[in-house]
């Protein structure tokens, strides 16, 4: 396709991805979200370029989940335009898993694990009527590779927080998405769990994917993380984590809950 047509196409509202030009997995432009009057998300801008893996870090309230479901349209837009691989989210839907909070999850639905993790084939197999042994033997793959596989049958309620945490992890994992975005996927788990979510993640950037986190313990985001994007409503920082995340940045995002004793102890980029 000629450069000339390429230009049209994005001047008359296409997608640069259409002419094979943009493979960006997710770039916000001017994504503000408002709770009522209040924004929780002001202006922000950002890209996540493949296989890379972001932490979005900031306070609490500091509007990361809000950022992540206003990209993803869960919660409305008040402005702003947000692509995936250059298109808007329901032409890329396929090639994007989600994994909220723990705690905005109804954990007492009666489900089995095995059933939750189908769940992620649900756009191949149709609502599972037509799930068959191959796809069973898919999701016991991805039970397997967070370690979950003895709990199949087991329903999702009766697991722990970090169990449910890893299961959730396998539904997306099930999906085999190119973009996967995770809302404190560490919140309230053990370390072994931890461990066992940080290598399924590598293996992921590894494998080509994208992978982006709200993160909340600013003590790892060096050792899991290649990039950060620091937030406290508006954006404060984005990049590579030697310039996103510095004592700068974090005191512009943190202002005076974090002590210069507390930033000097991270392994800081630049620092
Ligand atoms: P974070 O994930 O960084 O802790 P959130 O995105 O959950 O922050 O919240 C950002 C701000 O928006 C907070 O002040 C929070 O109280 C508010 N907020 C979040 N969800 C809602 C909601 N459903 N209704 C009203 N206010 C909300
Ligand atoms: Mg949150």
């Amino acid at each position: 396709m000629s450069l000339d047509s390429h230009i049209e196409l994005v001047s008359d509202g296409g997608y640069a991805v259409e002419t094979g030009g943009d493979d960006c997995p997710l770039e916000v432009r001017g994504l503000t979200v408002a709770y009522g009057e209040k924004p929780a998300v002001f202006s922000v801008d950002a890209r996540f370029p493949s296989a890379s893996m972001t932490a979005i870090v900031g306070p609490n309230g500091a509007g990361k989940s809000t950022f992540l479901k206003g990209a993803l349209g869960i919660v409305p837009r008040l402005a702003g335009e947000v692509r995936f691989y250059g298109q808007p989210l329901k032409e890329a839907r396929r090639d994007v898993a989600y994994v909220p909070q723990r705690a905005s999850v109804d954990w007492d639905f009666p489900a089995r694990v095995i059933d939750v993790v189908m769940m992620g084939l649900y756009r191949e197999v149709g609502l599972f009527r037509f799930a068959g042994s191959r796809h069973r033997a898919r999701a016991m793959d991805c039970l397997e590779r967070v370690g979950m596989q003895d709990f199949a049958d087991r329903q999702i309620g009766q697991l722990s927080g970090g169990q449910q945490q890893r299961v959730f992890l396998a539904r997306a994992l099930a999906q085999d998405a190119e973009l996967y975005l995770l809302d404190e996927p560490f919140a309230g788990v053990d370390a072994a769990t931890e461990h066992a979510i940080v290598s399924v993640l590598k293996g992921l950037k590894a494998a080509g994917k994208t992978v982006v986190c709200v993160h909340h313990d600013l003590s790892t985001v060096t050792a899991y993380f290649d990039r950060a994007m620091l937030i406290n409503m508006r954006k404060q920082s984005e990049g590579p984590i030697a310039e996103a995340f510095t004592s700068e940045t974090l005191q512009a995002t943190y202002g005076g809950r974090l002590a210069e004793s507390q930033i000097a102890e991270l392994r800081l980029g630049s620092c």
